[in-house]
């Protein structure tokens, strides 16, 4: 398998490389040079499979010609035995047609754990016995962060520098980044929003002097190696609620589109997916563009749901190049467009092509907030503000007889402020987050600015001879 560059102009790569990648030098990112399918045969065939099982079959064509399925297994099975339920991601019945997907079993309670818990051994295996020195820097709104550093810390050959928004992300979740003692770990809280963070790593992989000297490598969702891992739970729930006999539905809470797009990326492959619900919350940038053609970035707003509050959807990029005919001068022009002037309109092929499958729904706090209320009420379930939203979205857009399956991407706990507020019970944190609020906590603040950050990390990354 062979990766290409969504801009058309950087070379073409296998899985090791697009793995330690991340953006593509010509400012696009990776995907596959074409969409494995699988047959009805081979999606029955996946019944009754345990999930690392699962995940073997469903990621060994992305990984071929790197890595075999039995040595993908080998990986999976180790990635996936810290999480604390066996079936890795668990679905929970919540009435006859609604299910949520429990995605947060994993060490830092967010869905993230799925795919950076593998992508840290992908690290590991692609460096051992190599002198290569790998420096992370990622921006977060929150999980991202605590997720990729739980999975890369202590891990030879490898830095993260770790951006997150000072003040804008839970007591939890800066915790589980800031605790961590491993001397590899660098977390910065910057001035600005999340989207200000995103820019600033954006820009230090686009400055290809600084990239290349300290072998710049990313895990925010542009790295296709963790959507990759996010499309074996979409097979998972999917074959176990009837497919490929029947369609299922996800609604899925949307922040940087890479979730849904791995939802995307199912359907490609030949999973019956009914609809995706892009639930988003009034940082709705995702729902104006697939219901209008409206790609234009407001002011973004501070939610209950920080992961979400987001105005620039990294991975549209990636659905928009898969329907505008994969044609990369067209849609570098269309990005470049939007970088300029922060607007673009979808092609009519970019609408037509997205509105057969996908269904935009915007969600406020006081709808957030009842949706979270009714799960505990009618199924005795606490939810996070993120499943919440995406909770209320798959009610609107359900059909009967079509399962629904929300995606649930955050423990309760990770967001016990907003949990409380809404049902009037505080969750308490799983006893495997230990003492999280008595560590000590380090981290350094920096001006939100090119200069100050990547000096910062030009003096504690490895440089290149
Ligand atoms: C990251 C995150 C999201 C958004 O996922 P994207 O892939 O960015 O769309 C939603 N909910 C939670 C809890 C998250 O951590």
């Amino acid at each position: 398998m062979r990766y290409i560059s969504t801009r058309g102009t950087a070379p073409a790569l296998d899985f090791r490389d697009v793995t330690l990648a991340g953006l593509a030098s010509d400012g696009g990112l990776y995907v596959p040079e074409a969409w494995p399918r699988f047959t009805h045969e081979q999606i029955a065939g996946l019944a009754g499979l345990s999930y690392v099982d699962t995940a073997a079959r469903v990621m060994a064509p992305f990984t071929a010609g790197v890595l075999s399925e039995d040595e993908l297994r080998e990986l999976c099975a180790a990635a996936y035995g810290r999480f604390a339920h066996a079936a890795v991601t668990p679905l929970v019945q919540l009435d006859h047609d609604h299910w949520l997907l429990e995605l947060f079993h994993g060490p830092t309670l967010a869905f993230k754990d799925v795919a950076l818990q593998l992508l840290g051994l992908l690290f590991e295996r692609f460096l051992t016995g190599s002198t290569e020195h790998l420096t992370i820097v990622g921006a977060t709104s929150g999980d991202t962060g605590s997720a990729a550093i739980d999975a890369v810390a202590g891990r030879s050959g490898v830095d993260i520098f770790m951006l997150h928004p000072e003040g804008r992300v839970s007591d939890v979740q800066r915790r589980q980044m800031t605790t961590v003692g491993a001397p590899n770990v660098h977390n910065i809280a910057i001035t600005g929003d999340f989207d200000t963070a995103q820019a600033l790593v954006k820009a230090m992989f686009n400055d290809r002097a600084f990239s290349r000297r300290f072998r710049l490598s990313a895990v925010n969702s542009i790295n296709w190696a963790r959507l990759m891992a996010q499309v074996v739970y979409y097979f998972y729930a999917a074959v176990r609620l009837g497919a490929p006999g029947r369609p299922v539905a996800f609604s899925v809470p949307t922040g940087n589109f890479g979730d849904v797009f791995a939802g995307y990326v199912g359907s490609r492959m030949g999973l019956p997916v009914a609809k995706l619900v892009v639930a988003t919350n009034v940082n709705d940038i995702l729902a104006r563009a697939l219901a209008d053609g409206d790609y234009s970035s407001r002011q973004v707003v501070a939610t209950p749901t920080p992961s979400m509050d987001i105005q620039v959807s990294s991975n549209f990029e990636r659905l928009l190049f898969d329907l505008g005919d994969r044609d990369g001068a067209a849609l570098a022009a269309q990005m470049q467009g939007f970088e300029a002037s922060r607007a673009m309109r979808l092609s009519n092929a970019q609408r037509d092509g997205s509105a057969a499958l996908f269904a935009p729904e915007r969600v406020d706090v006081d709808d957030m907030a009842r949706a979270m209320r009714r799960a505990c009420d009618d199924a005795g379930e606490t939810i996070d503000p993120h499943t919440a939203i995406a909770l209320a979205a798959a009610r609107r857009q359900a059909q009967v007889g079509v399962p629904m399956v929300t995606l649930a991407t955050a423990h309760p706990a990770k967001f016990r402020d907003a949990v409380e507020r809404a049902t009037g019970s505080r969750p308490p944190l799983p006893t495997r987050v230990g003492d999280l609020f008595e560590r000590e906590e380090r981290y350094v603040t920096l001006d939100g600015t090119f200069d100050a950050v990547s000096g910062y990390i030009a003096a504690r990354a490895a440089a290149r001879d």
